[in-house]
């Protein structure tokens, strides 16, 4: 619009920048509003085995009550955070709680496997917010590898040369570290190369028309090819369908997340459902009867 009309375009895109601005600050008040009036919430989608479909982990997936954020995506709430100093509190808060059901579900004999945690990867140069992840995965009543961290690439990626280290002591540790999103930054290959992970999570936009779009599934192989060669494991998110799911039994893909298996649940429903699957001890078909 700036380029078109080069003298109203800057009334504009002033205009768009004052609602820009609010809007951002509505946002961030919700937050805080929420973070005070504990209006977070956590809900947990299920991962299983590709081939068996046995129960590998949950990734713990931020909900939210305040009225002011009701319409707004999470990964537009996360990213306002981000752009705050808000998102250390957000994650803080989020960490903590997942751990929390965790140890209740370990207490109640509910076998999780595995939770899984996003942080944001602005968090990797913020020494003292590493510090306090660190003492909490030391302190741990289960044993850390039970722990995921899922790292998503950013604008607001940490300098490499500070969030290697950080995250290869909490793998001493045992803890996992995976790249979320993956193939879908500026520099995927580059983190890969110098971060270490664990896992790759690739992006769900990748297996999207998998079997008629030639070019996913041959990025989706490659992907999975390279990430076992390195030593990787692989999980695939956003599989909607059997049809995604036969090929990526095919490629040899290990983990799958997504809508076909299950919606991530309320931590309650969550709580439920893993009583049911702890006690039929088999693999996960679908639980799309629980939804979100
Ligand atoms: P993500 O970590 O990649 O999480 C996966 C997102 O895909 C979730 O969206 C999930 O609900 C959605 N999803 C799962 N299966 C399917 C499927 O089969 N089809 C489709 N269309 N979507 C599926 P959600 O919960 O809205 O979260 C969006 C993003 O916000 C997350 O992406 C993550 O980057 C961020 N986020 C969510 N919770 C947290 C959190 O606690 N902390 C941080 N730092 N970021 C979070
Ligand atoms: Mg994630
Ligand atoms: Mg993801
Ligand atoms: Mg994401």
């Amino acid at each position: 619009a700036c380029r078109d009309k080069p003298l109203s375009g800057y009334l504009v895109y002033e205009d768009g920048l004052v609602q820009g601005s609010k809007a951002r600050l509505e946002i961030e008040t919700g937050i805080r509003e929420a973070l005070e009036n504990n209006e977070f919430d956590l809900s947990f989608q299920p991962v299983v085995c590709a081939k068996t479909g046995a129960l590998t982990a949950a990734e713990a997936l931020l909900r939210c009550e305040n009225s002011r954020l009701k319409s707004v995506r999470m990964d537009h709430i996360i990213n306002t955070a981000e752009q705050s100093s808000l998102i250390a509190e957000v994650d803080m808060w989020v960490i903590r709680t997942a751990l929390a059901h965790m140890q209740k579900w370990c207490a109640a004999g509910l076998q999780l496997p595995k939770v899984s945690i996003n942080i944001s990867a602005k968090q990797l140069s913020n020494v003292t917010f590493m510090d306090q992840v660190y003492d909490l995965m030391q302190a741990l009543p289960f044993a850390p590898s039970r722990v995921q961290l899922e790292v998503t690439e950013t604008a607001r990626m940490a300098d490499v040369e500070i969030a290697a280290p950080q995250l290869k002591r909490l793998q001493n540790l045992g803890v996992h570290i995976a790249l979320d999103d993956f193939g879908t930054g500026q520099a995927s290959l580059t983190y890969l190369q110098r971060l270490h992970p664990d896992v790759i999570k690739i992006d769900r936009s990748f297996i999207t028309g998998v079997n008629t779009n030639h070019a996913n599934a041959t990025m989706v192989s490659a992907m999975t090819v390279m990430a076992h060669c390195l030593g990787l494991k692989v999980v695939v998110e956003g599989v909607e369908d059997e049809e995604q799911l036969t090929f990526l039994r095919e490629t040899r893909c290990d983990e799958i997340q997504g809508y076909y298996i299950s919606k991530p649940l309320p931590a309650k429903v969550f709580t439920e459902w893993l009583g049911v699957f702890v006690s039929k001890n088999g693999a996960v078909e679908h639980v799309t009867a629980f939804e979100d």
